[in-house]
């Protein structure tokens, strides 16, 4: 399979009115009447972002869903989105179907189309990059620079399951040996993080300022306490984690830090005022999604993590870092 057969019997279908059958030079997106455009793209590389071989659906389907946790954190709609793809050379073509069974899941899943994009190859590592379009109603998306004094902090699902998806995947041996089920757990979380799209409808209305977490908890609530010119106080052991995540912390306290700060989770970290809380836990409740308080914003600068016994927490690393 050559790369026009590529695109027009592997992707051509997954296109949207826009994409023109992927037959022209580019697309045409017309935004809808009094909403904004959310944008936003995420790039993989093989052996970085996803392990050596795994040229199919699961990477395409995590690229999508990466990016989709960014309209999530934004309360935006997706609507469209741009590929690229850099294949390495005498890659197996029965990945490029299987790369494209994974683009329709999710497209289908969360409901919006592709409009087009790039393909080339490589004799290095397999490159994938996704541009998507997000909707909000205008002046509505959810910024990170809008967190105020005595706000609460919140975050959505468990943190660190990814992590620990990441050891399995890469053959690190996990102490205690988790269950079957925790292991699966972990792997879904590494390979098919669930995007919060379902809370993006309330993050818009009762959020001040919301990220998603991509390079940890403790980096990502940075980000948002930077660009709001505030502090962050977080509570270590509010952090929620998964039972079965826990089971491994609890043979050593020291861990929780590195769950805390190693990146992955594509949950949600928000802040609102504290006259929100009822109806945060309630669209949570709605959307089946657990929401977890985990401290307050104070004027000042930083973030600021504290044990329940009241002592700083330090942390040699706050998350990850491409460079
Ligand atoms: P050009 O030569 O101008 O780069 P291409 O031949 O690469 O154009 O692309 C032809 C059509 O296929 C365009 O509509 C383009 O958007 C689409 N296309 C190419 N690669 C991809 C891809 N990876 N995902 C989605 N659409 C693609
Ligand atoms: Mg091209």
């Amino acid at each position: 399979m050559d790369e026009f057969e590529f695109i027009s019997t592997c992707l051509a279908p997954l296109a949207g009115p826009g994409g023109l059958g992927l037959k022209d030079d580019a697309a045409i997106f017309k935004p809808r009447a009094g909403k904004d455009l959310v944008i936003t793209k995420d790039t993989m590389v093989e052996g970085v972002h996803f392990p050596y071989g795994h040229h199919g659906a699961k990477t395409a389907e995590k690229l999508l869903r990466v990016n989709l946790s960014d309209l999530a954190a934004k309360g935006a709609k997706p609507v469209g989105y741009l590929l690229s793809i850099v294949w390495p050379r005498g890659v197996d073509e029965r990945s490029f179907k299987d790369f494209a069974s994974g683009l329709a899941a999710i497209q289908k899943k969360y409901g919006f189309k592709l409009l087009g994009g790039d393909t080339t190859s490589t004799d290095g590592a397999m490159v994938v990059t996704a541009t998507l379009i997000g909707e909000v109603p205008e002046n509505e998306m959810v910024k990170r620079s809008g967190a105020k004094a005595s706000d609460d902090i919140w975050v959505t699902g468990t943190i660190g399951d990814a992590y620990l998806g990441l050891q399995f995947v890469l053959g690190r041996p996990l102490d205690p040996k988790p269950k079957t089920a925790a292991v699966k757990r972990f792997e879904d979380a590494y390979f098919r993080p669930e995007p919060r799209l379902s809370f993006a409808e309330a993050l818009k209305s009762y959020a001040s300022a919301c990220a998603d977490i991509s390079d940890g908890l403790i980096a990502d609530a940075g980000h948002i306490s930077t660009a709001s010119g505030v502090m962050f106080n977080l509570q270590l052991e509010d952090i929620p984690l998964s039972k079965q995540a826990a089971l491994w912390v609890n043979e050593e306290r020291e861990r929780l830090k590195t769950l805390v700060t190693a990146g992955d989770d594509y949950e949600l970290i928000f802040t609102s005022t504290s006259s929100n809380t009822l109806a945060l836990l309630e669209a949570a409740d709605k959307s089946g999604l657990k929401l977890t308080k985990i401290g307050t914003v104070s004027a000042g600068a930083g973030v600021k993590v504290s044990t329940a016994n009241g002592k700083t927490v330090e942390f040699s690393k706050t998350g990850h870092k491409h460079f």
